[in-house]
């Protein structure tokens, strides 16, 4: 160890983001640096966020962690993209799937030669082209093995689970890595005056808990990114209005499906998340649209089950830290912003967050270019999420209520306003850089949601069309071949992972 090294780590909080960090660290660090978490069972978690994208299988594998006992662990069930209900218009419904439409020839995109034949011939939905949305439709799941060959290779899946237990499930595992939890309340801390860098944190009890190196990973209020350090936070809100959450778990009436449901509401959405053992079920709403008791009404009135606990109510606002990473404080989690879960994002934002650190990992003389690197690559990562985000809300005929007028007359920023007139004219789509979400889920969610492009790409003119129709039937059928040879998805978990307690559907 150098003489700078980091020697010990505080994270303040242990929910989903703390114990992702604790248990990152204790297993990627060297194992001399000390890791303490510090948590308060008084004021508890957030107790959502129960959907994910499939980056986590990488963050599960780079910890050894086994996806069977994970899901046994957390009740947990497969996930294979979101359907969604009534955003275009109400009435209509699409499949965003995991993985790819279809496969790209000869250089052309798979959706221009979709384009340009179900403009000549209608052709079924795009989602009969993705190997994830077949599965999900037909309520089957399958794991592609490392050496699966298309189509099951192209089947991408996350998971959902029970977010209580998730963070249960990683305690144990930082623990017996080494990580100490203390439970306490934080009541203040104590900076350097000449650096500003925090020096210690001040529990309830008297303690100091001195660090060199702290996440920052206690919740919406960010006690230390925020409000020791004063970091700022953008506020999104104009093009995000949505600004309250209320959640209830309810009874599963049926199997739990492998996909999440997300319907529009006249001033929000609702979530439906299938676990082992009930259904997650959630509004997220605009308050100045919506009162508080008709969205508990409208949730409560939309259970496919019977309540399982009181619906438990959530403020925030969309946006993000100015720093995510500010002295020697870095922010996980909700402290370090936050959009809406309509995509699954959030948990990803956590496990980005932790890569880039670990990517950047500072030494105590906190050079300011690791730190402008780490804020840059964040701030990226919010960003597309949020545009892509805004896109749902953006792309609706829906003139029901205030809240859609809004949203469909809104302005957007530059970024996205580039990529829908780009879609718009030829029907062209451009991933930049890292952006989490690629091709197949933008065309999924234009398409989706009514928004053709005016003419296709002229490079697909290459390509014989008696051919393309040919290929679009036989990959078609080959997906629904595969799928049909899956197991039911609830066979799939009674198989590999159930929980020993979870209920059968
Ligand atoms: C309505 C809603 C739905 C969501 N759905 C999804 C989803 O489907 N998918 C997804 O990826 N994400 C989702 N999220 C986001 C997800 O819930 C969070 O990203 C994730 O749970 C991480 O939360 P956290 O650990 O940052 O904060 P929290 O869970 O709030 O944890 C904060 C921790 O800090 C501790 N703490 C706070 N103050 C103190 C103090 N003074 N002293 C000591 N300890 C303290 C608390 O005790 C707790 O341990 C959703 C969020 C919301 C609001």
């Amino acid at each position: 160890m150098s003489d700078h090294a980091i020697r010990k780590i505080v994270i303040v909080g242990g929910g989903t983001a703390g114990w992702m960090a604790a248990s990152a660290f204790s297993a990627l660090l060297e194992r001399s640096i000390e890791i303490i978490l510090v948590e308060s069972d008084e004021i508890g978690t957030v107790g959502v966020g129960e959907a994910t994208i499939p980056p986590l299988i990488a963050f599960n594998s780079m910890l050894g962690i086994n996806e069977d006992e994970f899901l046994s662990a957390t009740r947990g069930t497969f996930k294979l993209g979101i359907e969604f209900v009534d955003w275009g218009a109400v009435g209509e419904s699409y499949f965003h799937p995991f993985g790819p439409h279809g496969q790209d020839f000869r250089g052309v995109a798979f959706h221009q030669l979709y384009l340009r034949e179900t403009a000549r011939q209608p052709l079924p939905d795009i989602r009969h082209w993705s190997m994830s949305a077949t599965a999900a439709e037909l309520g089957r799941f399958a794991r592609p093995g490392p050496t699966a060959r298309p189509p099951l290779s192209q089947l991408a899946y996350a998971f959902h689970f029970d977010a209580g237990l998730y963070a249960r499930f990683l305690r144990s595992y930082a623990e017996k890595n080494g990580v100490i939890r203390i439970e306490g309340k934080l009541v203040d801390a104590s900076l350097n005056p000449e650096s500003g860098h925090v020096r210690s944190v001040k529990l309830a009890n008297g303690n100091d808990i001195a660090g060199d190196l702290f996440i920052d990973c206690s919740g919406f209020r960010g006690l230390l990114i925020e409000e020791q350090l004063g970091t700022g936070y953008e506020d999104w809100s104009h093009w995000l209005p949505c600004d309250r959450a209320v959640a209830v778990p309810c009874g599963l009436a049926s199997p739990p499906e492998p996909f999440t449901r997300s319907t529009a509401r006249s001033a929000g959405w609702q979530w439906r998340i299938p676990l082992q053992h009930r259904m997650g079920n959630g509004l997220v709403y605009s308050s100045a649209h919506l009162e508080r008791r008709a969205a508990e009404d409208l949730l409560v009135a939309n259970l496919e089950g019977k309540g399982l606990a009181d619906p438990k109510h959530l403020s925030f606002t969309a946006g993000r830290r100015r720093k995510a990473w500010n002295a020697n404080v870095v922010s996980l989690g909700l402290s370090s912003g936050f959009v809406e879960p309509l995509e699954s994002t959030s948990i990803h934002f956590i496990q980005s967050g932790i890569a880039k650190l670990l990517a950047l990992f500072p030494d105590r003389r906190f050079d300011p270019v690791e730190r402008n690197e780490y804020n840059r690559q964040m701030a990226d990562v919010f960003e597309d999420a949020r545009d892509f985000i805004i896109l749902h809300y953006k792309a609706t005929r829906r003139d029901d209520s205030d809240f859609w007028n809004d949203c469909r007359t809104m302005d957007v920023p530059d970024g996205l306003a580039a990529k829908f007139g780009l879609w718009q004219s030829k029907g062209r789509l451009f991933r930049e850089g890292r952006e989490l979400f690629g091709t197949a889920s933008w065309v999924a969610v234009l398409l989706g949601q009514g928004i053709r492009p005016a003419e296709t790409d002229p490079a697909v003119n290459a390509i014989d069309p008696d051919i393309a129709r040919d290929m679009l039937d036989k990959m078609r059928s080959s997906y629904r071949q595969m799928a049909e040879h899956m197991p039911p998805h609830w066979d799939f978990i009674s198989r590999a992972c159930l929980a020993p307690e979870a209920i059968s559907g």
